[in-house]
């Protein structure tokens, strides 16, 4: 429905089988990241060794499963199915969602700073803002469970939004067209559909000021979230929860779900990255019925990893922060780079 070409696409941008040094980094990167999952759940969770165990057998589990695509030339995988294998083997043993605590206490503390974020972007003329609101986006997107790299910055207290902001690379960014979103931006998009990534100050701090000002310009705001927990991103379910709490200290939020002009709807998803053709049937049947003109993809899985290469009917912005190296090095750039891509409709 999004896709310009369907029978082209391939939610996979690098080819991770192709390559054995990737290969041998990536099987590497998700072997050393269950590990950090476990250690995590046991943090979180003091109260409860029954699911300390549940977790540790889905670890033993999914490295069973990194060992057996290792020693097999064969083998054929890349990032999104090795991260669907993990969820798969999560949920087998019996693993809801090892980061639910954390989004929920992440959520919390984002809204409290959310009022004051609103307020330091209305005060700012309408050119500055868009640039305020782009950073923003790329700040709250470091809080990301699911990197080594930044997972370790979170744990060492090093994800803190208004610092993380301040410290961002300066423009010109790795692929920085925000010149000529600008002129779209200021044209009016009439209908926007974004996939949004991680819960707390990504989606809280980032995505629902960018929402709230396309709100401001009279744009139909549809957010869409997993359907199924993955790693620390924001479920469809916590969405609506955040939504919620953030509109009622804030009247064009509040408003904007009161008229339905600002709606949630499952992307259908359970991965860090998407797949387009997979989406819910729901939003299949929105898609049809009231087609976006631009699609905004967030973080680097969404944006870069699974859609890079993906063309769309709608235009399209791409915005993440590249917090792993091979990918990073993918689009010819360094870790924590940052990419804001615009793509006019194919
Ligand atoms: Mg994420």
């Amino acid at each position: 429905m999004l896709l310009a070409d369907p029978g082209a696409y391939a939610p996979g941008s690098l080819d991770v089988c192709g390559d054995p040094a990737l290969r041998r980094y990536w099987l590497g990167l998700f072997r050393r990241h269950i590990r950090t999952v476990v250690a995590h759940v046991a943090r979180e969770h003091p109260e409860d060794p029954e699911l300390h165990l549940r977790m540790e057998h889905a670890a033993a589990r999914f490295l069973d499963h990194l060992e057996a695509v290792e020693v097999d030339p064969a083998a054929r995988f890349d990032t999104l199915t090795l991260c669907a294998e993990r969820e798969r083997c999560l949920r087998a043993a019996g693993v809801a969602d090892p980061f639910r605590r954390t989004k929920e206490r992440e959520n919390a503390a984002a809204l409290t700073l959310l009022p004051a974020l609103l307020s330091e972007l209305d005060g700012l003329p309408v050119p500055d803002r868009l640039d305020a609101l782009v950073r923003g986006i790329f700040a709250g997107n470091v809080f990301d469970l699911g990197s080594p790299a930044t997972a370790e910055l979170f744990a060492k207290g090093g994800t803190a939004f208004h610092d993380v902001r301040n410290r961002l690379r300066p423009r010109p960014w790795l692929v920085d067209d925000l010149d000529a979103f600008r002129l779209r931006f200021d044209r009016g998009v009439s209908r926007a559909l974004v996939f949004v990534d991680n819960a707390g100050s990504d989606i809280v701090l980032g995505m629902l000021p960018f929402a709230r000002e396309m709100l401001r310009r009279g744009t139909h705001v549809v957010l869409s979230a997993n359907a199924t927990p993955a790693l620390n991103d924001v479920t469809h379910e916590e969405l609506g929860s955040v939504l919620e709490r953030a509109a009622a200290g804030d009247a064009t939020l509040r408003e904007g779900l009161r008229e339905g002009r600002l709606e949630t709807i499952s992307s259908g998803g359970g991965l860090p990255l998407l797949d387009l053709r997979r989406l819910d049937p729901a939003l299949v049947e929105m898609l049809a019925r009231t087609p976006p003109d631009l699609v905004v993809l967030e973080g680097m899985g969404r944006a870069v990893e699974s859609n890079w290469r993906a063309r769309l009917h709608a235009d399209a912005l791409k915005v993440a922060m590249l917090k792993d190296e091979s990918v990073a090095r993918f689009l010819g750039g360094t870790l924590y780079d940052l990419v804001f891509r615009y793509e006019p409709a194919s």
